[in-house]
C-alpha cells in the first residue's frame, strides 16, 4: 500500500536563551493509506512537536531545520504559507486535546461548522447548514439541528470533541492528525471517541495519526506504532510487534505501566527517572541514565537503528548481537 505521508530525517529546533535546541532529532516514518499510526511517549518527548511540524503550526520560535515531509509528492516544508493553509483546510485536518481552546467561545457550533464548508467547499449558507447537521449526526451528536444554535460552553467535553471532529471531517481530509484527543475526557467518553474515530477512519477512508501517552489507547486504535523518547524515534513496529515483542527497554517500561484493571493489586510501574531537559547534554544513548540494561558502550555511543523484522526496528545496542545473528550484520541505517 502506498504511503500518504512520509517524514524523512526531520529535525525541529527551538530558539531559546540557550541557543537553538532540537526537540525532534531526525524523525523518519511514513503513514500508509487507510492506516492508523500512533505516536506514543511521555509528555515532552517531542510527539506533539512532530505533529505541529508536519502541520506547519509550530510556535514562532520553532523551526524545522532539516529533512522533508512528503505528502502526495509535495514537500510540505517548502510550501508557501497560503498553500499550506489551504492544504490544512482540504486534505489534512488536526484535532487537539482540549476542544475548548480550538473552538471559538463567542460563535455558535453552527457558525463554526458552516464557515469551513462555505470557504473551502463554496457551499451556500443554507447548504453548509444542512451539511453541518449531517456531520454532527455522523459524529453521534443527538438532536444535531438544535445543537447548531448552541455555544461551545453549553456542551459537555465529549460533545465538544465530537464537534471538533465534525469540523475536521468537513473537508473530507485524507489525513487526520489527532493530538491526545481523549486525554481530557473521562474513561467511558474516551472509549466512545476512540470507537467513533475507528468508524470514521473506515468510512471516510482516511489515514490517522494519533498522538497519545496511553498504551491502552494505542491498543484500541493503532495499526502501526512509533515510540518517541527525548526527541528520537526509538522503536517503530506494527501494533502486534510492539505489544508482543517490544525491543527497546523504554517501550517495555511503557507497556509495564499500563494499569491492569483485572488485577486489584496492580501498581503503576513507571520507568524511574524523567525525560532529560531540552538543553541537557547526554552522551551515547539518550535513555541510558534511566535504562536498567545500560552498558559501557551505551554511555559512549548513540545506538544505530536495528531491524528485528522488516516492519520492526529499534535503536538499542541490546539488539546488536541478535541482529548480527539474524541478518548477518545488516543495519537499517542510523
Ligand atoms: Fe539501554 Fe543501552 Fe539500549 Fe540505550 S542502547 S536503551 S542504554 S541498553
Ligand atoms: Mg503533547
Amino acid at each position: 500500500i502506498e504511503s500518504i505521508l512520509s517524514v524523512n530525517n526531520m529535525v525541529t529546533a527551538f530558539k531559546t536563551s540557550d541557543g537553538l535546541l532540537p526537540a525532534v532529532r531526525g524523525a523518519s516514518f511514513s503513514v500508509k493509506k487507510g492506516e492508523t499510526l500512533c505516536i506514543v511517549g511521555e509528555s515532552g518527548c517531542g510527539k506533539s512537536i512532530t505533529a505541529l511540524s508536519i502541520m506547519g503550526l509550530l510556535p514562532s520560535n520553532g523551526k524545522v531545520t532539516e529533512g522533508s515531509v512528503m505528502f502526495e509528492n509535495k514537500d510540505l516544508l517548502t510550501l508557501k504559507k497560503e498553500d499550506m493553509r489551504s492544504l490544512r483546510g482540504n486534505e489534512i485536518s488536526m484535532i487537539f486535546q482540549e476542544p475548548m481552546t480550538a473552538l471559538n467561545p463567542v460563535f455558535t457550533v453552527g457558525y463554526q461548522i458552516r464557515e469551513p464548508l462555505m470557504i473551502h467547499h463554496r457551499l451556500s449558507k443554507r447548504e453548509a447548514h444542512q451539511k453541518g447537521i449531517e456531520l454532527l449526526k455522523r459524529v453521534g451528536i443527538p438532536s444535531p439541528a438544535s445543537r447548531m444554535n448552541q455555544y461551545p460552553h453549553e456542551l459537555s467535553g465529549g460533545m465538544r470533541q465530537r464537534v471538533m471532529i465534525a469540523i475536521a471531517l468537513s473537508c473530507n481530509p485524507k489525513l487526520l492528525v489527532a493530538d491526545e484527543p481523549t486525554t481530557a475526557l473521562d474513561v467511558t467518553i474516551q472509549a466512545q471517541i476512540i470507537d467513533l474515530l475507528n468508524d470514521l477512519k473506515r468510512d471516510f477512508e482516511m489515514s490517522l495519526i494519533m498522538i497519545t501517552h496511553d498504551m491502552g489507547v494505542v491498543a484500541e486504535i493503532a495499526d502501526r506504532v512509533i515510540v518517541m523518547y527525548a526527541g528520537e524515534i526509538i522503536e517503530n513496529g506494527t501494533v502486534s510487534e510492539i505489544f508482543n515483542s517490544p525491543q527497546h527497554p523504554y517501550t517495555r517500561g511503557l507497556l509495564s505501566s499500563v494499569p491492569n484493571v483485572d488485577d486489584p493489586d496492580f501498581h503503576l510501574n513507571p520507568i524511574a527517572g524523567s525525560l532529560p531537559l531540552l538543553n541537557e547534554k547526554i552522551s551515547g544513548c539518550r535513555f541510558h541514565p534511566r535504562c536498567p540494561h545500560a552498558m559501557e558502550k551505551c554511555k559512549a555511543v548513540s545506538p544505530v537503528t536495528f531491524e528485528a523484522t522488516p516492519t520492526h526496528s529499534a535503536r538499542c545496542w541490546l539488539m546488536e548481537d541478535e541482529e548480527v545473528r539474524q541478518h548477518g550484520g545488516q543495519r537499517a541505517g542510523t
